[in-house]
C-alpha cells in the first residue's frame, strides 16, 4: 500500500494528442507496446512485444509524457519512480523496494513502470560501486527478465535516460526496444507553442508563432514550456500590484512582445 501511494501516478491522464511532434516515436510505441498490451494474443512469435522500452535523448523532450500516454492509451496503471529514489534508500531497502515494485505492478497489470534516470541504477560497474547498489542492480535485472507480455502478467518497463552510453551491456540488452527522443525541430516547436498557447488568452498571430519557432533552435519541450510560462506572466508584470485589483477580463492578452522579453531573459 505504501509503495502504491508513493509511486502510482494519479495525475491527469496524458494522451498521444497532448504530445506535440515526435510523430515517428508515437507511431512506433503504438505498434510495439500499446497494441500488444491490448491484444497480447496477436503479438506472439516474431511480433512478441519487448519486455523493456528504453527512451533516450536530451532532457525535457517528452520521455515521461510518452510513458504516461502509453499507460493511458493501453488502459494500464502507471507507476513512476526515479532511480535516485531507489538507490537513496537505506541499505537493503532499495532491493526490497525493487521486488515490491514489480510485485505490485504484476498485481495491477496491465501496468507500465516508468523509471527515470535509469542510467544511475544500471550503470556500468564502477570500482566505487558499493554492495548495496550492486544488489539493487542485480535484483532489477532479475525482475526485468521475468516480465513482459509472455511472462508474469503484462508489465512493461520503460527506462528513460539522457546518458544511454552509461548503461551497462547487460542492462542495455534487456531493453530490446530503444527509441531516440530528439529535441524538437522547427515544425515541432511551432506545434508545441500552439499547444502551449491553447486555452490561453493571447494575441499572437501565425507569423509570430512561426518566428518564435525559428528563434528557439536548441530548445527542448520543457524549455519552450518555461519560456511560455514566463511570457504568460508578462501582462501581469506590466500591471504590477494593480493586477490584484483588476477584473480577470481586463487582463491584457499574452502578446508576442512578452515572448521576446522572455527570450531576452533566457539568452
Ligand atoms: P527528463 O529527461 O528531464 O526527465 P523528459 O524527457 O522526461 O525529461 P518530460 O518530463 O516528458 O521530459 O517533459 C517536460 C515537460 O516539457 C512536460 O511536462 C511538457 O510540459 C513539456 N514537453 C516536453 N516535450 C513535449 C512535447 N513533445 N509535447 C508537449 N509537451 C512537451
Amino acid at each position: 500500500e505504501k509503495i502504491e501511494s508513493e509511486i502510482m501516478d494519479r495525475g491527469d491522464p496524458v494522451t498521444f494528442d497532448d504530445i506535440a511532434g515526435l510523430l515517428d516515436a508515437k507511431q512506433t510505441v503504438q505498434e510495439v507496446v500499446c497494441w500488444p498490451m491490448k491484444r497480447p494474443d496477436l503479438f506472439t512469435g516474431l511480433r512478441r512485444a519487448p519486455n523493456g522500452l528504453l527512451l533516450y535523448g536530451p532532457p525535457g523532450t517528452g520521455k515521461t509524457l510518452i510513458g504516461k500516454a502509453i499507460a493511458h492509451e493501453s488502459g494500464a496503471t502507471f507507476f513512476s519512480i526515479s532511480s535516485s529514489s531507489l538507490t537513496s534508500k537505506w541499505i537493503g531497502e532499495g532491493e526490497k523496494l525493487v521486488r515490491t515494485l514489480f510485485a505490485v505492478a504484476g498485481v495491477r497489470e496491465p501496468s507500465v513502470v516508468f523509471i527515470d534516470e535509469i542510467d544511475s541504477l544500471l550503470t556500468q560497474r564502477k570500482s566505487d560501486e558499493n554492495e548495496a547498489s550492486r544488489r539493487i542492480k542485480t535484483e532489477f535485472l532479475v525482475q526485468l527478465d521475468g516480465t513482459g507480455t509472455s511472462g508474469r502478467g503484462r508489465v512493461l518497463i520503460i527506462g528513460a535516460t539522457n546518458r544511454p552510453q552509461e548503461l551497462d551491456e547487460a542492462a542495455r540488452r534487456r531493453f530490446t526496444k530503444r527509441l531516440y527522443i530528439p529535441l524538437p525541430n522547427e515544425d515541432d516547436r511551432e506545434r508545441l507553442l500552439r499547444v502551449l498557447l491553447d486555452n490561453n488568452k493571447h494575441s499572437l498571430v501565425d507569423s509570430e508563432i512561426v518566428k518564435l519557432a525559428k528563434d528557439t533552435d536548441g530548445f527542448s519541450g520543457a524549455d519552450l514550456k518555461a519560456l511560455s510560462t514566463d511570457a504568460a506572466m508578462g501582462p501581469i508584470r506590466e500591471l504590477g500590484s494593480r493586477a490584484l485589483d483588476v477584473n480577470i477580463d481586463d487582463i491584457p492578452p499574452i502578446a508576442y512582445k512578452h515572448f521576446r522579453q522572455a527570450l531576452r531573459g533566457i539568452k
